[in-house]
């Protein structure tokens, strides 16, 4: 095919944790951060001596702005995009840990990644007059291993396929988007869609992988004095990049005793589908890892060509920083360094 395809970059998946102040009746406390360092210290009650501590590629603290998030996490997998290359960006904790807020918040004064990783493909879009540009849009659901179209809700079984340009989902709407404001527009449409397919469902949509995916394609001008003559344009002039943001179930355990029937079956796929992201980003911190179980989730299948090592991933770690959820907070920092 004349598609570029991703150059290794061999690099590992860049973990970045974010610790969201107390809400509400929340009692503050239990996660230490020296101000945007790299050390996160986990405590228990008025305990002073940490039970657990971690390091991390950065750790923001509950001052941190989306924008401090931006810049660790996100900047640099959109150039890569921009160049031509995939990049993925997953949000993983237990819910109300902050995953949606910071992927996809659309209050003016804390614009999540989403939106900022918009408006900065068309900067480079509009500051770049040497190439031209589509770009696309599509944003799905992955829900008890089924994957729902959220901008089509109607397409809630599709499946993945594989061709010349790699993994895909077949049948999936992609519409074109010419500005952030186009982009914004879609989002809200899909999220529509997501809370009306769940209330139908009597279920609640933290339980469901959503995934937006934009897609950059890109190509040198046809005045370029290089190739005047458009005939003669060779195909792989033609760069693809896609981005991936993943908004990732909730991650805490359910009590075993309590869920039965739907509940039952939906917590055992979301932990197929998060222990499997486990076992295919861990694999990409040890290559000599003979088997990746990518086959094993749809969402793992979907993003295998994202997690492979070839493109860069950066995974946002979101913890509350409350002493009630310090063991949930534990097991989100411990899935985050296993990846490093
Ligand atoms: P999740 O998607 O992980 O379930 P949300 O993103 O919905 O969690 O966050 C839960 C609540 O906490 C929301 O009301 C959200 O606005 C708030 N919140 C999350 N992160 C922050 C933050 N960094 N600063 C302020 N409020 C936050
Ligand atoms: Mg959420």
């Amino acid at each position: 095919s004349g598609v570029s395809v991703t150059e290794p970059s061999g690099e590992r998946v860049k973990v970045v944790v974010r610790v969201r102040p107390p809400q509400g009746e929340e009692t503050g406390g239990g996660c230490d951060v020296e101000r945007s360092g790299r050390r996160l210290k986990l405590h228990r009650g008025t305990a002073t001596q940490p039970f657990s501590e971690f390091d991390f590629d950065q750790v923001l603290d509950e001052s941190a702005a989306q924008a401090d998030v931006y810049n660790a996490a996100v900047k640099p997998i959109v150039e890569d995009v921009m160049a031509g290359y995939n990049g993925t960006i997953m949000a993983y904790g237990q819910t109300g840990a902050g995953k949606t807020f910071t992927l996809s918040s659309i209050q003016p004064d804390a614009i999540g990644m989403m939106p900022r990783a918009a408006a900065e493909v068309f900067n480079a879009v509009a500051a770049d007059p040497l190439h031209e540009y589509a770009v696309f849009m599509s944003y799905i659901q992955i829900y008890m291993e089924l994957i729902q179209d959220l901008l089509q809700p109607q397409n809630e079984n599709m499946q993945i396929r594989e061709g010349a340009n790699g993994v895909f989902v077949e049948g999936v709407h992609e519409t074109e988007v010419r500005s952030t404001e186009d982009c914004l527009r879609l989002l809200q449409m899909g999220d529509r869609n997501r809370v009306f397919a769940f209330t139908k469902l009597n279920a609640h949509s933290s339980r469901s992988h959503a995934i937006v995916m934009l897609t950059v394609i890109k190509r040198q001008r046809l005045a370029d004095p290089d190739w005047p003559d458009a005939e003669a344009l060779p195909v792989q002039r033609m760069k693809i990049g896609k981005l991936f943001l993943v908004d990732l179930a909730g991650s805490e355990r359910l009590k075993k005793s309590r869920s039965t029937g739907l509940r039952a079956t939906e917590a055992r796929s979301i932990n197929l589908s998060l222990t499997t992201l486990g076992m295919c980003i861990n694999a990409r911190a040890d290559p000599t890892r003979p088997h990746v179980p990518f086959r094993d989730s749809k969402l793992t299948r979907l993003l295998q060509e994202a997690l492979g090592g070839n493109a860069k991933t950066s995974l946002v770690i979101a913890v509350a920083n409350a002493k009630e959820h310090v063991d949930e907070s534990l097991q989100s920092l411990q899935f985050g360094s296993r990846a490093m």
